[in-house]
């Protein structure tokens, strides 16, 4: 088994925040798995380790945003690993000092920050670098989004599901849609079509929809229909966030729910919504996965202060 094969994440059962929803809300705690930074990258993660065979002394070469979970998550592995992560990161209006740049540096991690034009040569120049040194290099795709990271969804999203029949709903936010595809193929496989919906932290409708499903189709392509997918709540994009989204936020971190406005927030801005319109029934019992975000929220709280 893999280096990362650790416990499981908590499931919450009827949490205090469901009664002021009007729901019975249960929460996968992915936030809480045993792994620093918790969050659904932890899980994609995992299983590309074991998929790509990453050893000490290998080199992991990706790409993401400087504030990436994706990237430190990587950072943190490779580290626990004695590998070697050589970050790519674009968007950074962040200088050197940076938190997240000391964070990934204090990993051991080594990065380029460069334009979004620049990430695919810079990741093909390290890569040959590297392999000069007679290194193993496995380059990992921006944010896991792999067939590895839909099946690390799959499968524990099969173990929650089969243990808990009873559930109406199970809601998530949906970024590149690689976790949502893994739920989606669990429920169908469980024959509870329309169980899951993704709510989108980003993409439009059409492009976000055709990304899961495209997802869906790398691991299970029978599973490529009914995906819900729901891209009413992006506030404009990526990192961006409505009143609303902020209120969803706040109400959250009342009840002892860390939420971030990046991702767990619009997912729970959503799911709000969903049960004001009647599209999820009052009384209903619906399981929340909570995908991680605290650094964001963290992020986002030192940036409203300067
Ligand atoms: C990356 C991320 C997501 C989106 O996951 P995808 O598999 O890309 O859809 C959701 N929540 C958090 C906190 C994330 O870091």
């Amino acid at each position: 088994m893999s280096e990362f094969d650790f416990g499981d994440s908590p499931l919450e059962m009827d949490h205090p925040l469901g009664t002021h929803l009007g729901i019975r809300l249960f929460i996968q705690r992915d936030d809480l798995l045993p792994f620093p930074l918790a969050g659904n990258k932890v899980r994609k993660l995992a299983y590309e380790a074991r998929s790509q065979d990453w050893q000490r002394g290998d080199v992991l070469i990706t790409n993401g945003g400087v504030d990436s979970n994706h990237c430190r998550t990587l950072a943190f592995m490779a580290a626990r690993l004695g590998a070697r992560a050589h970050l790519v990161l674009h968007g950074g209006q962040q200088d050197e000092g940076s938190p997240a740049l000391r964070l990934l540096a204090a990993l051991g991690a080594t990065f380029d920050v460069v334009s979004s034009e620049e990430i695919a040569p810079t990741i093909a120049r390290v890569q040959a670098e590297q392999r000069a040194k007679d290194r193993l290099v496995h380059i990992i795709p921006g944010g896991a989004h792999t067939p590895a990271g839909v099946e690390a969804y799959r499968d524990v999203g099969l173990r929650v599901m089969s243990a808990h029949q009873d559930l109406d709903h199970v809601v998530l936010a949906s970024g590149t849609g690689a976790t949502h595809a893994g739920l989606h193929i669990a429920a169908i496989q469980l024959g509870a079509t329309g169980l899951v919906t993704g709510i989108s932290v980003a993409r439009h409708q059409e492009r976000g929809l055709a990304a899961v499903v495209e997802a869906v189709s790398w691991v299970e392509p029978s599973a490529a229909r009914s995906v819900q997918f729901d891209a009413r709540f992006v506030d404009g994009g990526y990192g961006r966030a409505s009143r609303a989204t902020r209120e969803a936020v706040d109400l959250a971190w009342q009840y002892g729910l860390p939420l971030d406005a990046t991702y767990t927030g619009k997912a729970m801005r959503g799911l709000r919504e969903m049960v004001r319109e009647g599209t999820i029934a009052q009384g209903s019992r619906v399981l929340f996965w909570h995908t991680g975000g605290l650094m964001n929220h963290l992020t986002s709280l030192t940036e409203e202060l300067s």
